[in-house]
């Protein structure tokens, strides 16, 4: 039993993190009406990622930065939606961001 412990890795991204060690960089996953046995899907893991700020909230292409709560680890997670005359499509790109990339998104240049 170790007590005092802030959890917070020391300097790796994701090293020894339950969560991010299994997630790679760059996560791709996509979902086709009608070709369901072809379907891929984002690891359980990506779903523990906390949400931080959701950049598209009316919009059914979704850009988010998460974090993982273990670790604070941020992500970019976008996703794609496609409709086709025959179905639709969906996809889901989850990419691991550097501290700098992070900072960008939580703290963008002010606009005009
Ligand atoms: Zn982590």
């Amino acid at each position: 039993m170790s007590t005092g412990s802030t959890g917070l890795a020391d300097g790796g991204e994701g090293a020894g993190c339950a969560i991010c060690s299994t997630l790679k960089d760059k996560e791709y996953a996509s979902q086709k009406y009608g070709w369901e046995e072809n379907d891929t899907h984002l690891p359980a893991a990506a779903g523990q990622l906390a949400l931080v700020r959701d950049f598209k909230p009316h919009s059914s292409r979704a850009l988010q930065l998460r974090v993982c709560p273990e670790c604070q680890t941020y992500y970019l997670y976008e996703s794609d939606y496609e409709y086709l005359a025959n179905g639709s499509e969906d996809d889901q790109t989850l990419t691991r961001l550097t501290a700098d990339q992070a900072a960008q998104y939580l703290d963008p240049p002010a606009s005009p």
